[in-house]
Formats: C-alpha cells, sequence, structure tokens
C-alpha cells in the first residue's frame, strides 16, 4: 500500500495522486448508478446494520483505493439520486454540472472568506456577486449582503439585524454591548402561519422565544391575511407589545404561496418595522421571463433571504442574505488582532467576517458565478420557466380527475393533492413509492395528510408526469 500525500503541490507525485483521486472519484460515481431511479429502496436497518459495521477507529488505514471501492460499494449505490425525475418530495434540487465543477475548486484551494488574506480573488468574487445580485432584486448602491450556510442562516442574520437596528433607533439601546432591553419580552415579529420554522428558531436564539412569534393567519391563497395582520398588530400595540419586524413568505416552503409585499410594506411603514423577504423557495422567480411578476416588488423589503440550492440548481450549501441598508450587518463586525485588523481595511483589505455570522466560511459565491456565466439569465430563466409550467401541467391534470383532490393553484413549482380516500390510504401509497424507488412528499393541510410533488427538476417533462400520475392511481387502486 503507498503512503497517501498530505495534499496537492507542485511536486510531481502530490499532482499525479490528486489527479488520480479526483478521476477515480468521478468513474466510480458514474459507475454507482445505472438506471434513472432516485433511491435503491433499501430498509433503513438494513442500511443502518451494513454502514455502521465499518469503523474509522482502527490503527491501520485501508488506503484511498480500498476506501473507494468501499464507498462506491456500500454507500454510493444507497445515496439519494437527487437529478433522478423520480425524486420530489422537497425543497431540494440535483447539481447543474458546471457548479458541481465549482465544488472541486473551491475545496481544492480552500480558500476562506473570513479575510482578504485567506481568499483574495475569492473575497473580490463574492463582493461583485453580491452587488449584483443586489442590483437583481432592485436594491440600490447602499445595499449589501453576504453568503450564508442556507436560508436558515440568512433569515437569522435579518432578524437579529433587524432587532438590534430596531433597539437602537426607537429604544435607543445597543444589543450589542449591553444584551436584550428590560422590555425584550413585548418585542413581536409577525410573519405568515404557513412561514418557515426557522423564524421560532431564530426567535429562539436571539433571546426572544417562540412567544415573539406571532403567526398571522392566511387566506384561501395561502398568503397572509392583510386584513387580519392589521387588527391583531391593533390589539398587540394597545397591549403594551412592540412590533419590530414582519416577514413576507415569498414561497411558502409546502405551498409556494407568495405574501404580497406591498401591502405588508405599508402596515410596516405606518407601525414603524422593519420588513424582511423570505424569499429562500421563490427567489429563482427573479430570473423568469414569465414568471418573476407574481415575486411582487422585492426591493420594498429591508432584507430579502436567496436560496440557490433550490430552484437554482446549485449544489449545497449556497444562500445569501441581502440588506437595502449596508450599516444592517454591522450587527456582525468586531475586530480580532489575529484576523481583521482596522488599518488593513483602510488600506483597501476587505475582510468579510465584519459580515458574517460564520468565521470561516466557503466560496460559495464561485458557484453562483460560475452558471450565472455559463448559462445567462437567459439559461436560468427556461429552466425556472420550466418548473413552473410544470407544475401547472400537473395541478391541470390532477385538478380534472376525481381520483385526486388539489389544496391549491400552484403559483410556483409545488403542487399539494390527495388521492380521495383515508389519510392511512395516502401515507401508504407514499411508502410503497418509496421502496419502489420513487420519493414523493407528505404533508398536512387543514388537518388532512396531503401529498406533495415539489417539481425542480429540470428534465421532468409532461410525459413523466403523466406516468407518474398513472403510477399514483394504480397504488391508489392496489391499496384502497
Ligand atoms: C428552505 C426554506 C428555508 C430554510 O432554508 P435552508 O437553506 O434549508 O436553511 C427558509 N425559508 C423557506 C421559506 C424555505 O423554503
Amino acid at each position: 500500500m503507498s503512503t497517501l500525500s498530505p495534499c496537492l503541490s507542485n511536486d510531481v507525485k502530490d499532482r499525479e495522486e490528486y489527479r488520480k483521486a479526483i478521476y477515480e472519484t468521478v468513474e466510480a460515481i458514474l459507475s454507482s448508478f445505472s438506471d434513472e431511479s432516485a433511491f435503491s429502496g433499501i430498509d433503513p436497518y438494513k442500511l443502518r446494520k451494513k454502514i455502521s459495521s465499518y469503523s474509522i477507529l482502527e490503527d491501520k488505514g485501508i488506503g484511498f483505493d480500498s476506501t473507494l471501492s468501499l464507498i462506491k460499494s456500500v454507500v454510493m449505490p444507497n445515496l439519494l439520486r437527487t437529478w433522478s425525475t423520480d425524486y420530489m418530495p422537497h425543497l431540494h434540487s440535483p447539481a447543474l454540472i458546471e457548479s458541481i465543477a465549482a465544488e472541486l475548486v473551491i475545496a481544492t484551494f480552500n480558500d476562506s472568506m473570513d479575510s482578504w488574506d485567506q481568499s483574495p480573488a475569492a473575497t473580490e468574487l463574492e463582493v461583485s456577486v453580491i452587488k449584483e445580485l443586489c442590483k437583481l432584486f432592485g436594491y440600490d448602491e447602499n445595499s449589501d449582503g453576504v453568503f450564508t450556510s442556507g436560508g436558515s442562516q440568512s433569515n437569522l442574520s435579518a432578524i437579529t439585524a433587524h432587532r438590534d437596528m430596531f433597539c437602537a433607533k426607537k429604544l435607543g439601546w445597543d444589543i450589542k454591548k449591553k444584551g436584550l432591553p428590560d422590555c425584550y419580552r413585548k418585542l413581536r415579529l409577525y410573519t405568515s402561519e404557513l412561514s418557515h420554522f426557522s423564524m421560532e428558531k431564530s426567535a429562539h436564539l436571539l433571546g426572544l422565544g417562540y412567544n415573539a412569534v406571532v403567526k398571522l393567519p392566511v387566506n384561501a391563497e395561502c398568503k397572509i391575511d392583510i386584513a387580519k395582520f392589521k387588527s391583531i398588530l391593533k390589539k398587540d400595540i394597545s397591549n403594551g407589545f412592540i412590533p419590530f419586524l414582519a416577514v413576507a413568505t415569498i414561497g411558502t416552503t409546502d405551498f409556494g404561496s407568495i405574501d404580497d409585499v406591498s401591502e405588508m410594506r405599508k402596515l410596516c411603514d405606518e407601525y414603524g418595522m422593519y420588513l424582511h423577504a423570505d424569499a429562500a423557495y421563490g427567489s429563482g422567480l427573479i430570473v423568469s421571463k414569465r414568471y418573476s411578476s407574481r415575486l411582487g416588488d422585492l426591493s420594498l423589503c429591508d432584507s430579502i433571504t436567496v436560496d440557490f440550492h433550490k430552484m437554482f440548481l446549485l449544489p449545497i450549501s449556497c444562500s445569501a442574505i441581502l440588506v437595502k441598508n449596508r450599516e444592517s450587518l454591522d450587527c456582525f463586525s468586531l475586530h480580532a488582532d489575529y484576523l481583521n485588523r482596522e488599518e488593513d481595511e483602510e488600506d483597501g483589505y476587505i475582510n468579510l467576517v465584519g459580515k458574517s455570522i460564520q468565521t470561516t466560511r466557503r466560496f460559495d459565491a464561485l458557484k453562483v458565478f460560475i452558471s450565472f456565466k455559463a448559462r445567462g439569465i437567459e439559461g436560468f430563466s427556461s429552466i425556472i420557466d420550466n418548473a413552473v409550467s410544470n407544475a401547472e401541467y400537473f395541478y391541470s391534470k390532477i385538478n380534472a380527475d376525481t381520483t385526486f383532490k388539489v389544496a391549491l393553484k400552484p403559483e410556483i413549482s409545488s403542487v399539494v393533492f390527495k388521492v380521495n380516500g383515508s389519510d392511512d390510504l395516502n401515507k401508504r401509497i407514499r411508502r410503497v413509492l418509496l421502496t419502489e424507488g420513487i420519493v414523493i412528499g407528505q404533508t398536512v393541510k387543514a388537518g388532512e395528510t396531503m401529498l406533495k410533488f415539489t417539481l425542480l427538476n429540470p428534465c421532468l417533462d409532461c410525459a413523466k408526469i403523466d406516468s407518474l400520475i398513472a403510477k399514483i392511481k394504480e397504488k391508489a387502486i392496489a391499496l384502497a
């Protein structure tokens, strides 16, 4: 067994080992599947037994080749193949090929975004990509942003920034130095009852607690009911609560419904609140020629969460938080003598650590750069338009079929529906399909178990949708 080179260098042996490792990994990936299914269908107990029999605590390593062949035979065949058109339960997509190549660059150089001396070109590229993203969403030069690990962290960053800014401006209180103000139990954040759970998680982490999150009722289209929002706000204020933020969900996780940001902006202005757009899901529509107007004017919001690992089909993780007023991100700045000296920044060395919750951070901006550059807005638009029109097609088919009941006309790309019959029947249909390598989603609407398709896969077409519908009908009859 040969000894492993520790890392890439200019040395011939190291370069050869790098080339071989990457090449053999690519070959192993390509030979790990031979059909179009999404999953092997293996039972969880069997898979657990198989995988837990390999220990990582052995004294002697087995070398790269043997380790790769083990991964190839045990792990890879049972990974989820996100590119399969049989996979559609979650806001979870396959990765565009060119962005997988970007991952190789990111991992090989392993630059870190905290300071300029750890990521010179990467820092400049992130700054430039953020500037253009701000422009894309209609923000002016006073805006800013930063890449994050995902929508949850983008939302946490936005809520932190607005909480701190609100307390500084309205209460004259510096949270960064002094912690929460005495009235902290009165602070309130308003969002849809269908909003993502990162609202509650953030409220907990920020010391405000779940009680600070007021879940607003939605109308028949699953959007925040603005009249009810207004009356709840008035009542809360008269009861001494302090509203500081409203969050519009631009594409609810289950239904893809889009809250009305212009109506919410009016209320926020009237009551002195900030407005955040959680567009983790819906942000993809911004590049769509046909559907971007469905988003509303997101530039009315004080901040926007954009997930690139959902509709944009970039590898996990890739997300950004954009802010209308660049000062909002100052809440994350802090100087360390060893990392981001103030004198460096005066000389033009940008240290992005000052905008982020993270310290060491990946060069995820490269994935956005490579895919936008390679495909253009047009290329992305056709991917997004295809996803939305597939959802419309799927909706029209099952809406016309008495076997099914549909929850809602889709605005983006998810369709929630059920087979007419019991909750149990619908749950069993999902499980049986899973063992056949077809993975569909399950959720609850108004107490009823529903099935869900989240159509993000660019390879999905009408013929495939027809065959999936036929398959579900077949199971519905067999299991009834
Ligand atoms: C997916 C999602 C999130 C969370 O994003 P992650 O990238 O999974 O952390 C937040 N909000 C909405 C509306 C989402 O759909």
